[in-house]
């Protein structure tokens, strides 16, 4: 299963290309002179990276990939970021699609990972099914966990990492470009679109 850093990685990735989509969104984007933490969506887009790494907190209470790897799960993040962005007078359905689409990237990574802890895969469609489910393609390899301070596991890792961003490194600048351009000049008009009336 991938890292933390790789599953942030598609995350923000996931962000990032919700914003591609048209509609209310020039307050996603800030002028070219902002900060890069502005420009690339500030506290949304790092709770979208937070999202795709966070259905491992399961390790924490020793049920890994098991509720919090699927679509029921899924279903209850969009639900609370609809709640959140109606609180905040942001768009709903964009916010729920990207902080939603972040956590189901985890979903998919794990999937087309290897494991090799049995049962294998992930239980994606709790709770409809307790079936577990994996392609089997090993696009991604398994991290390490049970002694990540010896030299075997260090080296694992950081294979599984650099083979990650080898992957997802490219999907994110390729995402994060066309959204350069797709927000540019949105920028001027967010004082007027921030809050319009609904
Ligand atoms: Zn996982």
């Amino acid at each position: 299963m991938p890292s933390p850093l790789g599953h942030a990685l598609a995350g923000m990735a996931a962000a990032w290309a919700a914003d591609l989509i048209p509609g209310r969104r020039a307050w996603r984007t800030a002028p070219a002179t902002a900060s890069w933490y502005q420009r690339a969506g500030d506290g949304l887009t790092m709770a979208c990276a937070a999202l795709g790494a966070s259905p491992d907190l399961d390790l924490l209470v020793h049920h890994h990939r098991t509720v919090t790897h699927s679509i029921g799960a899924t279903l209850v993040i969009a639900f609370v970021a609809a709640a959140m962005a109606a609180s905040q007078s942001r768009p709903i359905s964009r916010v729920t699609l990207m902080c939603a689409g972040a956590y189901l990237t985890h979903l998919l990574l794990d999937w087309m990972a290897t494991d090799t802890y049995v049962p294998q895969g992930i239980q994606a469609l709790w709770p409809f099914s307790q079936s577990w489910y994996i392609s089997g393609w090993d696009l991604f390899r398994q991290t390490a966990r049970l002694h990540p301070l010896t030299a075997e596991e260090i080296v694992q890792n950081v294979k599984a990492i650099a083979l990650e961003i080898a992957i997802l490194g490219p999907v994110a600048l390729g995402v994060w470009l066309v959204r350069v351009k797709a927000l540019a000049g949105l920028a001027a008009e967010m004082p007027r679109r921030d809050h319009p009336p609904e």
